[in-house]
């Protein structure tokens, strides 16, 4: 089933000079239930702009259901804030309480659960990002870059989302720490069906994992297909 459909979405910021400019013009695109979906294109052409609006986070002209919500009415642009992730670049910066083990905790004590079904959440999303228990009661500044990216992700994942939206997650690590990154959102995806919506400028790094792939240009669709098909006509 469609966990996405947007039809003729636009969306162009307030001009800050007469200037005005359309950051995303007739977009359509729907995304299947469990897909992992790779979005690229050059810096500037609209990734991050459709990200937000996904996230019912920017609000455009035009049609976008996420998961069953119609974005255009606030209520359900609030309902849905509890249904999906969201990973921004550097999401390090996201870090803010004494201890790791609090920090991921956070998100599901503001969520209405039991302390022993918060408790069972953080510890499972500790051992998907392979940060142990003695990690717990460190501070997340003491943690190196990459573990800090995993905690981070980690706090997300204690929320259980249904739809994991991310925007350049690896920014700044290195291959090793960018390849377990990847990896981590591959098995999410393919092991627990959290459809995962991939923004990024590398075409290597998305090239053997999406299902699709789409390709923006100054803020249009430009191409879609699978990696194959896309990498192919490059
Ligand atoms: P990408 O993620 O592909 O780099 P963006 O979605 O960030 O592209 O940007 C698309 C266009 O919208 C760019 O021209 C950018 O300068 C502009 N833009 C992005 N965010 C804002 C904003 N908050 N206010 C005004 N213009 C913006
Ligand atoms: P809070 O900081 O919200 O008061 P608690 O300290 O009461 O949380 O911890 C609740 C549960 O979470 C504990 O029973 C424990 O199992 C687990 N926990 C919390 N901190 C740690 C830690 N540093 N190491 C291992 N488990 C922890």
């Amino acid at each position: 089933s469609k966990v996405i459909e947007i039809e003729n979405l636009q969306l162009t910021y307030a001009p800050k000079t007469s200037l005005q400019r359309q950051a995303l013009q007739n977009i359509n695109l729907t995304v299947e239930s469990g897909e992992f979906r790779a979005i690229i294109g050059p810096q500037g052409s609209g990734k991050s702009t459709l990200l937000q609006v996904m996230a019912g986070l920017e609000l455009g002209l035009g049609k976008v259901v996420v998961d069953g919500l119609d974005l255009s009415q606030k209520k359900n642009r609030r309902i849905l804030w509890q249904r999906v992730g969201v990973i921004f670049q550097q999401p390090e910066r996201q870090l803010f309480e004494d201890s790791l083990y609090n920090d991921v905790a956070y998100g599901p004590k503001n969520m209405a659960l039991t302390s022993e079904e918060i408790e069972r959440r953080v510890k499972a999303a500790l051992k998907k990002v392979k940060l142990g228990e003695e990690y717990y009661p460190l501070s997340p500044f003491k943690l190196s870059g990459g573990q800090q990216r995993r905690a981070a992700i980690a706090g997300i994942l204690a929320m259980e989302p249904k739809i994991l939206l991310l925007d350049e997650p690896t920014a700044g690590l290195d291959p090793r720490g960018r390849q377990e990154i990847m990896n981590l959102f591959t098995e999410l995806c393919r092991k627990q069906g959290i459809t995962t919506i991939l923004v990024s400028h590398d075409m290597e790094e998305v090239a053997h994992r999406a299902d699709k792939v789409t390709v923006l240009h100054k803020g249009k669709v430009f191409m879609e297909g699978c990696p194959q098909e896309i990498f192919a006509r490059g």
